[in-house]
C-alpha cells in the first residue's frame, strides 16, 4: 500500500499543494524582495524624513542602528545629509529611578509642549537591555496618549551592542528627528547606571526628576548626576505627599548651593511637581526657557553643543580604532595567548600589552 493510501482516511492526510495565483499587483513582490535585501536607498530616506513621514523615520533610525556592514556607508550617508536640517531644536535629557514617573511626565509634558505648536519626539538609552534580559523602560506601554498623537514620535532604545554604541545611534537618531520636524527631543534614561553621563553629553538641558522621602544616599541617585542637572524636579507632590515633597525640594536646594555652578551661568533649581495631575508643569517649562535664553544670549547654548560634536568625533575615532583592533582574529588568537601568559605569571602586562601592539602596527599599520 503506497502511503498516500494509507493516509487517505486520516486527518494527518496532507493534500496536495494549491499553485497559488499571482499577486495583484505583481510589483508587489519585487518591492517586498527589495525591501528585504537591498532597504530604500539614502534619497527615499531623506525625500521620506523630510516630508515628516513617521514611518520612514522609523525606518531610518532602524537602518542607522542597524550593525550589517552594507548598512554602514548609507547610513552614515543618511546623517550627513539630515545634519543641516538638524539644530535648531531643544534637547531634553530627563532622568530617573525607574518609578521616580518618567514616563508619565514626559507624556504630560510633552502633550502640553505640542499645545503649545511644538513637535515632539522620545529617544530612551535604556542600560539595562544591553544584556539580553529585557529593559527596565520598554516592558511596560509606556506614554500612550502621547505615543498616538500626530505631532509625536516614540522610539524604544536600541538593544544591542555597548551603552557607547548605543548612545551614538541614539545621538543620529535624534538628528534624523530633527530633520524630520520634531523641535522637541526628549532623551530618556533609567537613573541607575553610566547612561546619564552619555545622555548629559547629548543635551541641551538635563532634568533629574526624584522623589521626596528617598533618605541620605538620595535613592540611588550618584552625586555626580545631581551636579550634571540643570533643574531637579520632586516628581509625585500631590495629595498627602505634597508636603513632604516641599521638604524635600528645600533640602536638595541646600545641597544643591554646594556644588560648583555649572558652566554657562546657569543656577539650576529645584521645583515640585505632579506629573500625574499635570501640577508644575508651566513652571518647569519655564525654567527651559530661561535656561535657553540666557544660554544663547551667552553663547554657551551653541558652545556646549560645538563641544559635544568634538566629543563625538574623538569618541567616533576610539570607536573606530578599537573596532580595528579588535576585529583581527589574529590579534584576538594572540591576545588569549598573551591573557593565559599573564594569569600564569609569564609574562608581565607591560611586556606583553607591547609585543602585541607592535606586533599589530607592524602587520596592519603600513
Ligand atoms: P518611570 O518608571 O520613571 O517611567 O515611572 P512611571 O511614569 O511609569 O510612573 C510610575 C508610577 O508612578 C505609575 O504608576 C504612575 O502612575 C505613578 N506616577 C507618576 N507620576 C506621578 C505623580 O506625579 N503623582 C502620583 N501620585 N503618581 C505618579
Amino acid at each position: 500500500m503506497s502511503d498516500q493510501k494509507s493516509h487517505k482516511k486520516s486527518a494527518l492526510r496532507v493534500n496536495p499543494g494549491v499553485e497559488q495565483p499571482e499577486a495583484i499587483n505583481p510589483l508587489l513582490h519585487q518591492k517586498a524582495g527589495k525591501f528585504k535585501k537591498n532597504p530604500l536607498d539614502v534619497k527615499e530616506y531623506f525625500a521620506g524624513i523630510q516630508s515628516g513621514d513617521r514611518t520612514m523615520l522609523s525606518r531610518a533610525i532602524t537602518l542607522i542602528e542597524s550593525t550589517l556592514p552594507q548598512d554602514k556607508a548609507p547610513a552614515g550617508e543618511l546623517v550627513r545629509q539630515c545634519l543641516p536640517l538638524s539644530g535648531k531644536t531643544l534637547r531634553l535629557g530627563v532622568t530617573g529611578v525607574p518609578g521616580v514617573g518618567k514616563s508619565t511626565f514626559i507624556e504630560n509634558f510633552g502633550l502640553q509642549l505640542i499645545e503649545k505648536g511644538h513637535k515632539v519626539a522620545v529617544l530612551t538609552i535604556d542600560p539595562s537591555s544591553l544584556r539580553s534580559r529585557g529593559s527596565i523602560l520598554g516592558d511596560k506601554t509606556r506614554m500612550e496618549k502621547l505615543g498616538t498623537h500626530e505631532k509625536a514620535f516614540i522610539r524604544p532604545s536600541a538593544s544591542a551592542g555597548t551603552l557607547g554604541g548605543v548612545a551614538r545611534k541614539t545621538r543620529e537618531a535624534m538628528i534624523l528627528c530633527e530633520a524630520a520636524g520634531y523641535d522637541i527631543i526628549f532623551v530618556e534614561t533609567v537613573g541607575v547606571g553610566q547612561s546619564e553621563t552619555a545622555v548629559a553629553q547629548m543635551v541641551d538641558f538635563f532634568l533629574l526628576l526624584m522623589l521626596a522621602g528617598g533618605g541620605d544616599e538620595l535613592q540611588g541617585i550618584k552625586r555626580g548626576i545631581m551636579e550634571m542637572a540643570d533643574l531637579i524636579v520632586i516628581n509625585k507632590a500631590d495629595g498627602e505627599n505634597k508636603k513632604r515633597a516641599d521638604l524635600a525640594r528645600r533640602e536638595f536646594e541646600n545641597a544643591l548651593h554646594l556644588y560648583p555652578p555649572l558652566p554657562g551661568g546657569w543656577q539650576p533649581s529645584v521645583l515640585t511637581a505632579s506629573a500625574l495631575y499635570g501640577d508644575n508643569m508651566q513652571q518647569i517649562w519655564n525654567q527651559i526657557e530661561s535656561f535657553v535664553q540666557l544660554t544663547k544670549q551667552n553663547g554657551f547654548f551653541e558652545e556646549n553643543r560645538k563641544n559635544q560634536d568634538y566629543g563625538l568625533f574623538e569618541e567616533n575615532i576610539h570607536q573606530a580604532i578599537h573596532d580595528h583592533f579588535y576585529g583581527q582574529p589574529e590579534i584576538m588568537k594572540q591576545l588569549e595567548t598573551y591573557k593565559n601568559q599573564i594569569l600564569n605569571r609569564q609574562i608581565s602586562p607591560y611586556e606583553a600589552s607591547q609585543k602585541l601592539l607592535d606586533f599589530y602596527f607592524g602587520s596592519f599599520l603600513k
